[in-house]
């Protein structure tokens, strides 16, 4: 963000994609949009002229039943009344992303003065990541800055193919992504150890690429959530009606035995609080994770488990978490996932350890808890990071180098 941005017209790349309400269209969530507050206010401040381009949803694969866009679901017109209050500045909106009403307005942007842009995602193009429509939109300013962190990963005109029409010294990431990459790059780095990475959520097969990154970087890595089942049952286990990816079961060995190989701790919930329905009603008990009745499934780490996750964590100088240790969206369910949350923050906050909360619904979790300020860093992208997680380039960050 080190640019001269005095009288220039600045085309941001935001993630405006926050939930509305289906009858008010009011905004549910605006995490997004506070998180590139400060980029737009630096701009602002720089004496800058801004664009603000964002997509919304997926109005291409939500059509009217005649075919066309279903404009009042989708339009970033929503925003306006917010971010004007948030902004303090009057935000114009314009109808289009490109086309002679977009160039007018852009043209007549001055200093300090903000306009929306309709929904990249209305155009065909946008998610063909195709060039002529980057080449419009690049022609509406003099510097391209992204600040998009959870559309990155996407090779997108707005996200990537624009990036290509602006110079090396006319284009810069915003402070949101600088700080995701930055933060990101702690853990993928070079990072202080021990290193201890907690990965959960549904399915081995989400995180495969994930787990197998994570082997080679690691100390310790635990592993917990629905894909722990999988694991337990590969290694002989009886899981009862536990989520299991019978798919998997060879490369959940080929982890424990390339962990072994690389002197990696790979720690798996012994045991588990299981549960004879998937429901917050269910009747629950503790059970050896290996030894689970039929008909009933894990739902939750147990006791045992947390207690042996939470002191790897103690003794850990870089944590990373991704997804949860069980289903926290019920409360019978939920107590693994807040003693793990509760370890990292103590871990942070007592050893000085750094913590990435990586993605995923563990972002949720560690916010549904008030711990989020006393972790290292939130992400505030699911997919970007991972992707970043599992040592990929990502398309938005590359083209800002080419
Ligand atoms: P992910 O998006 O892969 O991080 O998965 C998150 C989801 O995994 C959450 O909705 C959890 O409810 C779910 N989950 C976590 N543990 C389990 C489990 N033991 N059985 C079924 N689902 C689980």
């Amino acid at each position: 963000m080190n640019l001269k941005f005095n009288n220039k017209k600045v085309l941001l790349r935001v993630d405006f994609n926050v939930p509305l309400d289906k009858e008010t269209f009011n905004i549910n969530d605006e995490t997004r949009i506070k998180a590139a507050l400060p980029t737009i206010t630096h701009l602002l401040e720089e004496g800058a002229a801004i664009i603000l381009m964002s997509h919304l949803g997926r109005p291409q694969k939500k059509k009217l039943e005649d075919g066309s866009i279903n404009v009042e679901a989708f339009t970033l017109k929503h925003l306006v009344n917010r971010l004007t209050e948030l902004l303090g500045v009057e935000i114009q909106f314009c109808p289009e992303v490109v086309g002679e009403t977009a160039t007018q307005m852009a043209a007549k942007l001055g200093r300090g003065q903000v306009l929306l842009l309709e929904n990249t995602r209305f155009e065909q193009g946008e998610e063909k990541g195709d060039e002529e429509l980057a080449e419009a939109m690049a022609a509406l300013a003099d510097i391209y800055v992204n600040d998009a962190f959870g559309t990155a990963h996407r090779e997108h005109a707005s996200t990537a193919t624009v990036a290509r029409y602006f110079d090396e010294d006319a284009k810069c990431f915003g402070y949101l992504l600088e700080n995701e990459l930055k933060n990101a790059a702690k853990v993928t780095g070079n990072p202080e150890r021990p290193f201890v990475a907690i990965v959960g959520g549904a399915k081995v097969s989400d995180k495969m690429l994930l787990l197998d990154t994570l082997i080679n970087k690691v100390d310790t890595l635990i592993i917990g959530g629905g894909m722990a089942y999988t694991f337990m049952k590969a290694q002989g286990g009886e899981i009862g009606k536990s989520l299991c990816e019978e798919d998997r079961l060879a490369l959940a060995n080929e982890l424990v035995e390339k962990a072994k190989e690389k002197g990696v701790a790979l720690l798996l919930p012994s045991d588990s609080v299981i549960a004879d329905d998937f429901n917050n009603d269910a009747n629950i008990k503790i059970a050896p994770s290996k030894m689970i009745d039929e008909g009933w499934m894990g739902l939750d780490i147990g006791v045992y488990a947390q207690n042996e996750f939470s002191s790897a964590i103690q003794s850990a100088k870089t944590i990373l978490w991704n997804g949860p240790m069980g289903v926290f969206e019920m409360p019978k369910f939920a107590n693994g996932t807040k003693l793990i949350a509760q370890a990292v923050a103590k871990a942070t906050q007592e050893n000085e350890a750094f913590s990435l909360i990586g993605g995923g619904d563990s972002v949720a979790a560690i916010n549904q808890l008030g711990l989020a300020d006393q972790v290292s860093y939130v992400s505030t992208g699911g997919g970007a990071m991972l992707e970043l997680l599992e040592g990929k380039d990502l398309p938005g960050v590359k083209a800002m180098n080419s």
